[in-house]
């Protein structure tokens, strides 16, 4: 393939990249707001297949206090994985922190797990994500092994990947299950979820990485006894912070809606 060709195909690639949602609707669905009375999507990746990362952040639900503000952690995938045995080696791989990578590692600051379910919004016709801690995660995959149980004595093929579910908000977590969707309707949407390419999704785009300069500056303004500071360089040391990474400003989002 010639030069000219490759570029034309990464201009294509841009235009079908290309954000279509209506404004104000982010590629991340809010999940309290949009799942409050129930949702239609379609899931579009296996579970065991989806993007994993790690986040640092500290903070007090209850008084609202943040002691180190959210950050995604350098030590984590940059991509989903294409196979179980691949997810399984990247789960091993990134699990424990590594301070030789991410600098809130070395720093100790608190670190979790979050998942990005890549969905199809049925509303919009696009793909969109769902940024989701570990313990909703776990409700979310417990509820697909109910549903696809119970269906299966029906339809031993039966899956809900690629099938038209709705998720709604539940007691401080999230549920999934089946559709009441109108046939045909759903007929239509499962067709265009499939037609969609997923190599599109940009997890590491999604997932926000910060460069150190940035974390430096997020550890320094950290509650003093969450993080060890003694690991930061000396002011003098420290390059610049770059403030064109900082998140764009979008008032209703909640803060435990994105990853950064
Ligand atoms: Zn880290």
């Amino acid at each position: 393939m010639g030069l000219r060709d490759r570029l034309k195909k990464r201009e294509e690639k841009r235009e079908q990249g290309q954000n279509n949602l209506p404004e104000g609707v982010t590629r991340y669905v809010r999940l309290s707001q949009e799942l409050k009375d129930g949702k239609d999507f379609v899931i579009l990746r296996d579970p065991n297949l989806w993007f994993f990362y790690y986040v640092h952040e500290d903070g007090d639900y209850a008084t609202r206090a943040t002691y180190v503000k959210k950050h995604t952690c350098l030590h984590s995938p940059r991509k989903a994985p294409e196979t179980e045995k691949e997810a399984d080696e990247m789960f091993m791989k990134f699990e424990k922190p590594n301070g030789d990578v991410c600098i809130s590692d070395k720093a100790k600051a608190k670190r979790g797990l979050y998942f990005m379910v890549p969905v199809y919004d049925i509303e919009y016709g696009e793909w969109r994500v769902m940024d989701l801690k570990e313990f909703h995660v776990n409700n979310l995959m417990d509820d697909i092994e109910k549903t696809e149980k119970a269906a299966r004595k029906f339809d031993k093929s039966y899956t809900m990947i690629g099938d038209v579910v709705t998720f709604s908000k539940a007691d401080k977590t999230y549920t999934v299950g089946s559709s009441d969707m109108d046939e045909a309707e759903a007929a239509k949407a499962i067709e265009a979820a499939s037609k969609l390419d997923q190599s599109l999704i940009d997890y590491e785009e999604l997932a926000n990485f910060r460069d150190e300069a940035d974390m430096i500056s997020i550890l320094r303004e950290a509650t003093d006894d969450k993080v060890d500071k003694s690991v930061l360089p000396a002011k003098a040391e420290e390059p610049a912070a770059d403030t064109s990474a900082e998140p764009v400003a979008d008032g209703d989002i909640q803060e435990d809606e994105l990853p950064f």
